[in-house]
């Protein structure tokens, strides 16, 4: 256990919390750390802390605030390698790639800093002058998974404080430690009360969500937990984005060479041990050319580096908790029991929630493994015979998050990305999410967008000034 001290983060001061609990480093299975925990009466002061600093934060000019948020942004580079070691003791991931997500949410905070919204001239003609401005919401409570804890975070923090609004920031009770060590960063930039932090064991989110004093709900989460969430702001109204689950499909055409096609999916399915909502998640490929492309996938899983991510070389950690280490082997018993196993398929011999790269080969769309959002490095591999009839499998799924296309003829393969039904679909590429680009889910992936302009919308109400000259008579 470290000795190392985290503090919850209420009105621009450190505080302990009402008890404390253990987080577990997934590579061990054994607790490491303590995390504070809240409990109402804390949260009730952490939104009472963001409402008393709304109005003083949202009178500012934007240029100051921007400036703040660089300010963050340059303080987390500054201690980048310590909270990518963090990162990577709690959620799992490879320390390369816990300091991919640390400097990417720098530039998620820098490339909002640059944004600004602008009044919008709807009429000005006849006397007649219509304005659309923007104003901030007010206290924003955002609350985020344990796949990037980070990067997730900031998506949300930099477009809300930008705009003029406060926060109170809830991360996932699995990897809250990352946040609180950005926490400490920010006492020393941002004025008392702009940024709150809490911790909980699942147990505050209800609270939080349904707060009088919350003006907006930002959600990244599980589809079941956003419905819940939607439901307890229903009674406020509440503004809310919801960033839900995804069974992204990959669709590879037939003027690919399936072995290039296949190296590059692997990194789409594998990547942070597959825990990606738009991870690629089932993949379907032309009948004749699935032997060569499943092969290909169950080398490049045989061949992976799957260890602690603090050791040199992992390119695979482990599953993150327990939870959904025990869900993805109850998808693997039910794939080997009616599928092919090519690689992997049997957690690994060793302490942690290690699941190797899997490849699974020969499954109906209905198995689970297919049809659920396994979040898992786990791959199934399905084969289709002509084109309308793999973009309507595709589309049969609840979920709507992303997806890809693989094909040498670009117009033809963004012609069938056109008429895949998600918020986003890439062409030969996956996972270029970009911050000046929006990103949302379709169906039960989400409501409202996360990044780029629209992001940014999402955290102010659009005001309306229409006014003509008063006229005697
Ligand atoms: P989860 O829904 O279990 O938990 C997410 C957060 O919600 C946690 O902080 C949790 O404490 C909190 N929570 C739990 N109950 C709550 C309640 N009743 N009210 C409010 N908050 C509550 O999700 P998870 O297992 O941590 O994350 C994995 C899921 O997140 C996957 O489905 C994944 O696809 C999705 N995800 C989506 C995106 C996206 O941008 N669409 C990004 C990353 C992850």
């Amino acid at each position: 256990m470290t000795d190392r001290q985290f503090s919850l983060l209420i009105d621009g001061q450190p505080h302990s919390g009402a008890g404390s609990f253990d987080v577990v480093n997934p590579a061990t299975g054994e607790p490491f750390a303590r995390c504070p925990k809240a409990d109402e009466a804390l949260l009730n002061q952490a939104v009472a802390a963001a409402r008393a600093a709304f109005p003083a934060w949202a009178a500012r000019p934007a240029p100051e605030r921007a400036a703040l948020v660089e300010r963050l942004a340059d303080g987390i580079e500054a201690r980048a390698g310590e909270l990518a070691g963090l990162l990577t003791a709690e959620q799992g991931k490879p320390l390369d790639q816990a300091m991919y997500e640390v400097m990417g949410a720098t530039f998620v905070l820098r490339a909002f800093a640059a944004m600004r919204v602008e009044d919008k001239v709807l009429r000005d003609e006849g006397g007649n002058q219509v304005i659309e401005h923007r104003t901030p919401l007010g206290v924003v409570a955002a609350i985020m998974p344990w796949n990037f804890p980070i990067i997730l975070l900031m998506n949300k923090l930099g477009p809300a404080l930008v705009t003029g609004n406060t926060m109170v920031a809830k991360p996932a009770p699995t990897t809250p430690l990352t946040t609180l060590a950005i926490g400490e960063i920010a006492r020393d930039i941002l004025p008392p009360g702009v940024l709150n932090i809490i911790c909980d064991e699942n147990d505050l989110g209800a609270a939080l969500t349904s707060h009088s004093d919350v003006a907006k709900v930002a959600f990244t989460g599980s589809t079941a937990t956003g419905i819940k969430v939607m439901q307890s702001g229903a009674a406020g109204l509440k503004r809310m984005t919801l960033e839900l689950g995804g069974n992204d499909a990959a669709i590879v055409l037939d003027d690919v060479d399936p072995v290039e096609a296949a190296r590059k999916i692997y990194g789409g399915a594998m990547a942070n041990a597959g825990q990606i909502c738009v991870a690629i998640k089932r993949a379907y490929v032309p009948a004749q050319m699935y032997d060569a492309f499943c092969d290909e996938l169950a080398r490049l899983a045989r061949d992976a580096v799957v260890d602690d991510g603090d050791k040199q070389g992992a390119q695979i950690g482990p599953v993150q908790n327990r939870m959904q280490f025990d869900k993805i082997r109850a998808l693997l018993d039910h794939a080997r029991a009616n599928g092919t196993i090519l690689a992997g398929g049997t957690p690994l011999d060793r302490p942690g929630y290690f699941i190797p790269p899997t490849i699974v080969r020969d499954l109906d769309d209905d198995a689970p493994l297919v049809r659920e959002e396994q979040f898992g490095p786990v791959l199934p591999v399905m084969r289709y015979d002509n084109i309308e009839e793999v973009i309507a499998r595709a589309n049969d799924s609840e979920h709507g998050l992303g997806g890809s296309v693989w094909g040498r003829d670009l117009s033809r393969a963004t012609a069938v990305a056109r008429q895949v039904n998600s918020g986003t679909v890439w062409v030969n590429q996956y996972l270029a999410i970009d911050a000046n680009i929006p990103f949302r889910g379709a169906k039960m992936s989400g409501i409202g967008s996360e990044l780029g302009e629209a992001g940014l919308h999402e955290y102010t109400q659009a005001h309306v000034i229409n006014a003509v000259a008063f006229e005697a008579g």
